[in-house]
């Protein structure tokens, strides 16, 4: 099944596209991720995004569209895909379906994760992400058994510089004004399955699963 995960930063998408990559086997597409492991390895791409990604604004479309049809064409996965966080404007969208359609994949559904303003703040203030193999924590909603450290891999966990309470209000509004639109571009090829991410992880997974079952 290849999917779309769409939603305000701090919904729940990297969550749940984890756990649904673990049970299903399918590819997990963080563009976010891409970019962070870009920004480390110091290829072009990490030196060009950068400057957007530190002040919570978007990577031009150009930059995306070539990186995710990369990942695209070297994904020879049989269970599928998640797009997780791309695309995230128009013209990414439209790229995007001209993109599966070059390379003969179907998009089964765009998954809308729903949350208050409010709940995604505290959410993505309180993030933390795991150094090695990059699950997800939060300090108060899902904190690790150990502090400091992953569940999984023991591996050490840091807070994402973008993750402030300021820069976290900044992302939100750029979602409002350049991500929200695309909701009704799917809505018209019907493709929108809408999720309540309210509550915990394993409520919204189930959630996602049942949304999933319906398709
Ligand atoms: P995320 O991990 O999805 O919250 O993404 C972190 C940051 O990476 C965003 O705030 C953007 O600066 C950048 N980014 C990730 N995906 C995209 C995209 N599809 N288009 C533009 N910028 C992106």
């Amino acid at each position: 099944m290849n999917l779309i995960f769409l939603g305000p930063p701090g919904a729940g998408k990297g969550t749940q596209a984890q756990r649904l990559t673990a049970a299903r086997g399918c590819s997990h597409i963080s563009t976010g991720d891409v970019l962070r492991a870009a920004r480390i390895e110091g290829t072009e791409l990490g030196k060009q995004a950068e400057i957007f990604m530190d002040r919570g604004e978007l990577v031009p479309d150009d930059l995306m569209c070539a990186a995710v049809a990369e990942h695209l064409a070297r994904s020879e996965n049989q269970n599928g895909w998640i797009l997780d966080g791309f695309p995230r404007t128009l013209k990414q969208a439209s790229v995007a379906l001209a993109t599966f359609s070059g390379l003969g994949m179907h998009l089964n559904a765009c998954v809308l994760f729903e949350l208050d303003e409010e709940t995604l703040v505290s959410r993505i203030s309180g993030r933390l992400n795991c150094q090695e193999c990059g699950r997800i924590f939060h300090e108060s909603f899902f904190p690790p058994k150990k502090a400091g450290k992953c569940d999984s891999c023991g591996g050490v966990l840091f807070q994402r510089q973008d993750d402030t309470k300021e820069t976290a209000r900044h992302r939100i509004t750029i979602y409002r004004a350049q991500t929200e639109p695309l909701i009704a571009f799917f809505d018209e090829k019907d493709l929108v399955v809408r999720v309540d991410t309210t509550g915990t992880q394993d409520e919204v997974y189930a959630r996602v699963e049942s949304a999933l079952s319906d398709l």
